[in-house]
């Protein structure tokens, strides 16, 4: 069997074969004081989650399922950006590896051709003024071949094999702590600005005609930017520009 081990961004290493969601377990390990760059990854997740307590489908062996545990010190309204960065961090991974078409979709999703190949689910705990940590779950579907998807995502999943990468895991999951951790340091040496400029180089949702659903409304119109705090700004036909700070997007087919 192989283990997924690589030597950056993981001073600790927790390695499971299955559990019920790394985030829970990363959670878990942060409350008893685990450091920061502490990784948890499984095999499989039998209730992986993501946004809203949507299910991830997460099987053995096919993907990268892990969580990551950070402390950084910047303020909690901060913590939402972290989202974003992984988004930029894993897209410029994908690049490497030779996916040239992944993009990012508002927030962050990471869709190639339109289909989702990586989910990303952040959580914060701690206080209006300090961070206690930030747990940041991520899960690439790495080996998952079409006809293995269930039905509800044969038509919106991806995986790396399905777009013709051929890579190991371990060499994957290498390449992207090692994206993770330089995107992380950047943010923490000089701010999130450059993170966010690159976000933007890297998003299919910037000058498209969309709609969001955000909580009690949707909105259809042109996603013309991200604010400063990663807010997506859309001009509504009236003019009128509105600052979504959480919403599903779809993208309108042209
Ligand atoms: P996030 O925005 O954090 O990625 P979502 O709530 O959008 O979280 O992700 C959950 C949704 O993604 C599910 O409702 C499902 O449609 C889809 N999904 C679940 N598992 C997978 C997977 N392995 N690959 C691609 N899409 C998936």
């Amino acid at each position: 069997k192989q283990i997924l081990k690589t030597d950056v961004f993981g001073k600790r290493y927790v390695y499971m074969d299955t559990t019920e969601s790394t985030n829970l377990e990363a959670r878990r390990l942060a409350q008893q004081g685990a450091e920061e760059g502490t990784v948890v990854v499984t095999e499989e997740q039998a209730a992986g989650r993501g946004r809203l307590s949507r299910g991830w489908y997460s099987p053995f062996g096919k993907g990268l399922w892990f969580s990551l545990i950070l402390r950084p010190d910047f303020a909690p309204v901060e913590a939402p950006k972290c989202t974003l960065m992984a988004a930029v961090a894993l897209t410029k991974a994908f690049h490497k590896m030779g996916l040239t078409d992944a993009g990012i979709k508002w927030p962050n999703d990471i869709l190639v051709n339109g289909r989702k190949l990586v989910g990303i689910l952040t959580e914060m705990s701690g206080s209006m003024e300090e961070i206690s940590y930030i747990v940041m779950g991520i899960g690439v579907n790495v080996k998952t071949k079409q006809e293995e998807l269930p039905e509800e995502l044969k038509l919106i999943a991806t995986s790396l094999t399905m777009e013709g990468i051929d890579i190991e895991r371990t060499e994957a999951f290498k390449i992207i702590l090692e994206s993770l951790e330089h995107q992380y340091y950047e943010v923490l040496d000089s701010g999130f600005e450059e993170t966010l400029n690159e976000w933007r180089q890297l998003s299919v949702t910037l000058g498209e005609e969309i709609e969001v659903r955000a909580p009690g409304n949707t909105y259809e119109g042109v996603a013309t930017d991200i604010d400063e705090d990663g807010n997506l700004l859309v001009r509504i036909p009236d003019g009128t520009v509105k600052r979504i700070m959480a919403g599903d997007v779809s993208i309108r087919p042209r």
